[in-house]
């Protein structure tokens, strides 16, 4: 069950800081959103926002990849500009690897950000890019189907 372990662990989205980001060789990172970069369905935060300014600064590309619809999606790029897809089929590879193309980012310089080890986890992994696993932001307002995961994804870590 290796497979599904992330090659790093963060609390929250905010300790993937600049610093780490240069000593990783960190160009562009490809991010799923619910969860990982806002609650359920909610906006960015001040700190999200403080946050894609220091990533623009040192000129780090984020990308949304969420297996949300499009509009879910459209609420939250908008106001930020963001590059972002709805509807990503994580952990499938064949359209993020398009969407890699278009962005010209390579796997060994891109970093895969997510909530969950079966679909953002694998996904990252399945397309060679550095893995991270953040905890997930007010998991209390999931969804059933996620909840339900989330229960399979802890038999997995109690393997590693
Ligand atoms: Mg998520």
């Amino acid at each position: 069950m290796r497979y599904f372990k992330p090659d790093f662990l963060f609390e929250h989205f905010s300790g993937i800081t600049i610093k780490w980001l240069k000593e990783n060789n960190i160009t562009h990172i490809f991010s799923d959103l619910d969860s990982t970069l806002a609650a359920h369905d909610q906006h960015g935060t001040k700190e999200f926002e403080a946050w894609l300014s220091q990533l623009r600064e040192n000129n780090v590309q984020l990308v949304i990849l969420s297996n949300n619809n499009q509009s879910r999606v459209d609420i939250f790029t908008e106001p930020y500009r963001i590059v972002g897809y709805g509807k990503a089929n994580k952990p499938a590879t064949s359209k993020i690897q398009r969407i890699m193309d278009e962005v010209g980012a390579k796997s060994e310089t891109s970093l895969f950000l997510g909530d969950q080890l079966f679909t953002d986890v694998w996904c990252g992994k399945r397309l060679k890019m550095i893995t991270a696993l953040v905890h997930p932001i007010e998991p209390e307002h999931e969804p059933w189907n996620v909840s339900l995961k989330r229960k399979a994804e802890s038999v997995i870590r109690r393997g590693w």
